[in-house]
């Protein structure tokens, strides 16, 4: 179109930039955070049983606030910002069963924003103070299922921005690399004997750590299969068995930070190659053993992922086949001490560990993995 001179002096004058001069600093002090952070740990416990298998596990309970979900929530502040939705004074919500919540009161704090976690009543008091330490507001909800709309409702309210990690996790995150967990494994396990993992073995809450492993397994050709382990009360198992996105789940998981009743967007069964479903008895059982041979006390979630990564182990060694497995310890055991920890929570829950126990001992030292029945 022809511009002529009248209409110049028509046109109003170009705004300021303070908007983007926060977002400047904002993006500074996120990539601060990242600069100042070292790799996680991949760790290689030796079992005398598993012969010929190699064990590692991604340490993620080292980051500053205790889990993977530091790294999540790293990225999906940097996406609201760069997509503009998060500004100077923005509001940051989110629902979140814990983990989340922890991370992004941190980087709320961080960035000088409110944070207000949207969550079941439910939640271990650890976490809830962890949350509160970090300056965010806990806002109860009774079941699970209320979280997602209470959640855009509160940020609705105050004017503020969902962050939605349930949707965003699997995008937020960088899955071609920009040393996201994946990238960090794969190069990490270079120098080993079996350097590429026969599986990779993951429990799904988001779903967004399980979708970028494996998008980058392919990405980068490798021949690593991913397993995704679930709970007893997820809707996630029967969603990859049937491919309806629409199964829900009527109670909550009992096993923190995984298994949703509902199928999350960020969940892709496409990229995911095996899935089993473990009782929540015998991921709580795992997470004991673990914690005993690696001493130090791990959460739930990587109990359920270390069950997941026996019963891979049993079904290569009855194949007589050798390699390397992979999984991920999700966080630490200290936010679950009046939990899973607590021989009288887990009575009162019902839950008798010692013949799990029992079992996955046994198989660790000596090869042969025979489950409790029943
Ligand atoms: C979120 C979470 C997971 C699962 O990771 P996703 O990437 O969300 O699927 C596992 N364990 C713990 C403790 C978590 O907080």
């Amino acid at each position: 179109m022809e511009v002529r001179s009248a209409d110049c002096r028509a046109l109003l004058p170009l705004p300021e930039c303070l908007e983007r001069d926060w977002a400047r600093r904002a993006l500074a002090l996120l990539q601060g955070d990242a600069h100042r952070s070292a790799d996680t740990h991949l760790i290689k416990p030796v079992f005398s049983g598993l012969d010929g298998i190699s064990i590692y596990l991604k340490d993620e309970s080292t980051h500053p606030t205790g889990s993977l979900k530091h790294r999540l929530a790293r990225s999906l502040v940097l996406y609201g910002i760069c997509n503009g939705h998060i500004r100077q004074g923005t509001t940051l919500v989110e629902a979140s069963s814990g983990s989340t919540a922890v991370s992004e009161a941190y980087f709320a704090k961080l960035l000088g924003l409110p944070f207000i976690a949207v969550m079941p009543r439910s939640t271990s008091p650890q976490k809830i103070s962890e949350i509160e330490r970090f300056g965010g507001r806990c806002h109860f909800v009774e079941s699970a299922a209320a979280v997602y709309a209470e959640a855009q409702s509160v940020a609705e309210q105050s004017g503020g921005h969902y962050l939605d990690q349930f949707t965003f996790a699997e995008r937020a995150t960088d899955w071609r690399g920009n040393n996201n967990i994946a990238e960090s494994i794969f190069a990490q396990m270079e120098q080993e004997t079996h350097p590429v993992p026969e599986w990779v073995i993951m429990s799904a809450g988001t779903g967004g750590t399980s979708a970028t492993i494996g998008r980058y397994i392919r990405y980068r050709n490798l021949a690593t299969r991913l397993c995704v382990v679930d709970v007893e009360h997820s809707a996630f198992y029967d969603c990859y068995n049937s491919g309806d996105r629409t199964t829900t789940c009527p109670r909550g998981s009992r096993i923190e930070g995984i298994g949703r009743p509902r199928v999350e967007p960020s969940f892709l069964p496409e990229v995911i190659d095996h899935m089993i479903r473990i009782p929540d008895v015998a991921s709580i059982a795992a997470m004991q053993v673990l914690s005993d041979r690696i001493f130090r006390r791990v959460g739930g979630s990587t109990g359920t992922n270390f069950f997941g990564l026996c019963w891979i182990a049993s079904e290569m060694l009855k194949q007589g086949r050798k390699g390397s497995l992979v999984s991920i310890v999700c966080d630490s055991g200290s936010r679950y001490t009046e939990t899973y920890y607590n021989p009288d929570w887990l009575k009162a829950q019902g839950f008798e560990l010692t013949p799990w126990k029992d079992a996955l001992e046994r198989f660790l030292d000596g090869g042969e993995l025979s489950l409790p029945t029943g």
